[in-house]
């Protein structure tokens, strides 16, 4: 109850709670009322409206410049490369990160149509006739990705000079896990900062975000907090992945409460020590040739965005000006 904007504030009639929304369900009505979002009318899809896209192209930039401030922790302080991918990846490279694995869940594939007129034709007829017609469609050689990390490791030299590599990426990210939470959409974008090498560089490159995305997260006057964390592993096998991550101290949570005392705190980033996996799957070694390490800072751009306007009103003309001056707004 902590927010001036009444995102969390309970301000249904006494007696009206049977029928009253959620947070959450009001968090997003005021979301599209103000046109930040727009409803596409299916759970945890939405467009960006101006305004709230405005905001994100601007925390982007705060990001870039985060970066840069952040080359001392690159290999030879030359900064960041820039790596850009789409949506969709190679299937080649999806079945290398393994997250089939452990998240089957959540993932995604991509089907198209490569028939004749016969097929075309027998399709048409299924749709004419109201019925399902995706079995015509065959899945290929590309998935959603992710993680926006994930079409970057593809791309590093098997051996890694001595310094290692680094990586900016940034992208659209799908996961199925439809929600009535706008802070959990279907399709959202991640930047991400990733360092790969030995495991010294590795740690201290995750040390260093965690304060620096701190201290960042908290000059846009967010209420962030770090938290140890574990990612959502899939069946029963992975209650025992995630508690080794959880124990092992692998992946941290910048969180944010939007919603009071009402729900959990939100995760809007996270830092992450992926150990040796991506090195071992894609097959990357130092130049000790010893397997690779790797971790992430990732961002949710979606996230952090709405956590603003969560915290500080959807008008952002009204926001304090130490949070406009730290967007350059
Ligand atoms: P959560 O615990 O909330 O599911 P996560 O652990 O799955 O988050 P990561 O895999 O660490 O998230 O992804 C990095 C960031 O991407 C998160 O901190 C969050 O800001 C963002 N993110 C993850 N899932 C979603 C989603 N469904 N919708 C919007 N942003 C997301
Ligand atoms: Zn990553
Ligand atoms: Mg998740």
């Amino acid at each position: 109850m902590t927010h001036p904007h009444g995102v969390a504030a309970l301000d249904d009639e006494p007696g009206s709670s049977r029928t009253a929304k959620s947070p959450q369900q009001r968090f997003r009505d005021s979301l599209l009322a103000a046109g930040l979002l727009i409803d596409t009318g299916t759970p945890g899809l939405y467009g960006r409206g101006a305004e709230f896209e405005k905001i994100l192209i601007r925390l982007e930039d705060v990001l870039t410049r985060a970066a840069e401030l952040s080359s001392d922790l690159t290999p030879g302080g030359l900064g960041y490369p820039i790596y850009r991918f789409g949506p969709i990846f190679p299937r080649a490279t999806y079945e290398k990160t393994d997250y089939v694995e452990s998240f089957p869940d959540l993932t995604g594939a991509i089907s198209t149509f490569s028939g004749g007129d016969r097929e075309h034709r027998a399709l048409m007829a299924a749709r004419t006739r109201g019925e399902q017609w995706d079995h015509f469609l065959a899945p290929g050689d590309t998935m959603l990705v992710s993680a926006a990390c994930h079409p970057v490791y593809e791309q590093l030299p098997s051996r890694l000079p001595e310094e290692g590599a680094a990586a900016d990426v940034s992208g659209y990210c799908f996961r199925n896990e439809p929600s009535p939470d706008p802070m959990r959409m279907r399709s959202f974008r991640m930047r991400e900062f990733v360092r790969i090498g030995d495991p010294e560089t590795i740690r201290a490159h995750r040390a260093a975000w965690l304060d620096r995305a701190f201290e960042l997260l908290r000059s846009f006057g967010l209420d962030v907090e770090r938290v140890a964390a574990n990612d959502p592993f899939f069946g029963r096998a992975g209650k025992l992945l995630a508690n080794g991550q959880l124990d092992a101290d692998l992946k941290t949570e910048f969180v944010v409460p939007i919603y009071g005392d009402a729900a959990p705190a939100t995760a809007i980033a996270s830092a992450n020590d992926a150990q040796d996996h991506f090195g071992q799957k894609f097959s990357i070694s130092c130049a000790d040739g010893s397997v690779a390490h790797t971790t992430c800072t990732a961002f949710g751009l979606e996230r952090t965005t709405l956590a603003l306007f969560a915290t500080h009103g959807t008008d952002s003309g009204a926001w304090p000006s130490a949070v406009k001056e730290a967007l350059a707004l």
